[in-house]
């Protein structure tokens, strides 16, 4: 008998995400999406048109085959999905989180001309959920003895996961070195537990060791170990994926007074560090009953409802520019508001104010107005004459972005580095100006995004790979 023709779900929304009430996650570092149950992935996945040439494909900077995954996931094979998945991305938990799928894959979705795109990371953060649920997933070594070469990856952000995953994957052996006693990037110190979970970035970590990769953590290459110690330990090529982890400050009077953060410190402090459950874990962290965020991005998102949670009475996310212009995920611009972040748009601190002891008691602004485009393409803030005005607050938070750190750049001769400190790579193979040394992600680009970092890892594996090759 012929199959019976596949009618799609032609609802013109997303199946909507089941989240935790606002008032009462802001009481909480749990997660806040709480993921979709079969029912509902089977549903959205039956949005999906199966198209002949998948747009969305095109959009993801790892290639994801996503019509085949969605199919499996609408066909009840959620494993076989995951499987699907790990055939071009070895984090898929991870980026079903927090990729910005909106500017990705979902951007170019067909489904989002006559209504909302299919929810292509929902599916795929559920998917690498349910194989975690049944104690999966296959991730037998594949590494041949002996092995093809030694490579050794500086950093384990999602650039260089990738990277030695890629590397395993195709029979080298793989060291990463970490500088702090954790690896996982900045998807564990920055990006905050309710977002992403600690636990679901240590179980695919668990799994790319799983494939024979080796991790040494408290590893600070450039003071342990230079570069070129590492070629001299018989290393045949380096990846560096050290990301952007220097804070940039803002130059105004009153950035040294008590209560004052940058956005890295204060959020190393609560996600790796468990500031948030002192005295549980030793590591305190004060916080005023009003805060002010500086910034924007992601970044400020996640500082201010940290600082709620932590139980501040107010927070203000402090923006020069109109919410347009945001930096930050719309999602996560809406959760921010949702749990009652206050958003002064338009508005740029001039001076951080502080009482007779040092800390500080108030933050100086201006109203700003937008004039013409500047060179980022957005419309440039300028300051309104006479509209000085003071906010009330005891914690200054500054998430206004972020540099490379210039260690590994300072104790690695010949290395051609950008104006911000961002290492030179041919963009398709990642290849520095040193031979044999290949780079990729934050340390490059300046502070991106998780899938843009994963994508240049891939794209150096492939590289190195090839490079060997040619010598052996
Ligand atoms: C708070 C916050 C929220 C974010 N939210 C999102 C989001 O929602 N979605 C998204 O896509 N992106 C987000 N980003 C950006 C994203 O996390 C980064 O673009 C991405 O992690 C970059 O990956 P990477 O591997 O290049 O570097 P990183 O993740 O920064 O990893 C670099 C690693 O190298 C280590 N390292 C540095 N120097 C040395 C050294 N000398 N020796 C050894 N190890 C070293 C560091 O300790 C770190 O572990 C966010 C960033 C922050 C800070
Ligand atoms: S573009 Fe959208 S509808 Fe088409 S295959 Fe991709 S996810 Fe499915």
């Amino acid at each position: 008998m012929a199959e019976p023709r596949r009618k799609p779900n032609l609802v013109k929304t997303k199946v909507p995400m089941p989240a935790q009430d606002p008032q009462v996650r802001i009481k909480n570092f749990d997660e806040v999406a709480l993921g979709y149950t079969p029912e509902q992935a089977v549903e959205e996945a039956r949005r999906c048109l199966r198209c002949k040439e998948p747009r969305c494909v095109q959009g993801c900077p790892v290639n994801v085959k996503i019509p085949e995954f969605i199919m499996l996931i609408e066909e009840g094979k959620f494993l076989e999905a995951y499987y699907k998945i790990l055939e071009t991305n070895n984090l898929p938990a991870i980026c079903g989180r927090v990729c910005p799928q909106e500017n990705q894959c979902e951007k170019h979705c067909l489904r989002g001309e006559k209504g909302e795109p299919v929810a292509i990371g929902r599916l795929e953060r559920f998917a690498a959920d349910y194989a975690a649920s049944c104690g999966e997933p296959r991730h037998e070594p594949t590494n041949p003895a002996p092995p093809k070469g030694k490579v050794a990856v500086v950093g384990s952000g999602p650039a260089g996961l990738t990277c030695a995953a890629d590397l395993a994957k195709m029979g080298y052996q793989v060291t990463v070195f970490e500088a702090f006693h954790t690896p996982g990037g900045v998807l564990v110190y920055g990006i905050p537990e309710f977002r992403l979970p600690k636990r679901v970035v240590q179980r695919e970590i668990d799994n790319l060791k799983k494939l024979g990769v080796e991790i040494q953590t408290n590893m600070v290459i450039g003071k342990i170990l230079s570069v070129d110690e590492l070629f001299s330990e018989g290393y045949d090529a380096i990846f560096i994926g050290t990301g952007a982890g220097l804070p940039q400050f803002l130059r105004i009077p009153g950035e040294n007074l008590n209560g004052v953060f940058s956005a890295n410190e204060f959020l190393t402090r609560i996600n790796l560090m468990r500031a948030y459950r002192f005295p549980e874990y030793d590591t305190p962290i004060k916080i005023g009953r009003r805060v002010a965020v500086i910034g924007g991005g992601n970044v400020a998102m996640d500082a201010a409802r940290c600082a709620l949670r932590l139980g501040a009475a107010k927070v203000y996310i402090v923006y020069r520019r109109s919410e347009e212009e945001m930096p930050a995920r719309r999602e996560e611009i809406h959760h921010a508001r949702e749990e009652g972040v206050e958003f002064k748009l338009l508005t740029n601190p001039v001076r951080i104010l502080g009482d007779d002891n040092g800390w500080v008691k108030g933050l100086e602004c201006v109203t700003m107005e937008l004039g013409e485009p500047d060179a980022s393409g957005r419309r440039r803030p300028v300051p309104k004459p006479g509209s000085e005005h003071c906010l009330e607050v005891e914690t200054v938070i500054i998430a206004i972005g972020t540099t490379p750190n210039p260690l590994i750049a300072n104790t690695t001769p010949g290395l051609e580095l950008t104006k911000f400190g961002g290492i030179v790579v041919d963009e398709a193979t990642g290849q520095t100006s040193r031979p044999g040394i290949f780079a990729g992600g934050d340390s490059v680009t300046g502070a991106a995004t998780v899938i843009l970092a994963m994508g240049a890892g891939k794209r150096a594996a492939k590289a190195i790979d090839a490079y060997l090759a040619a010598r052996r």
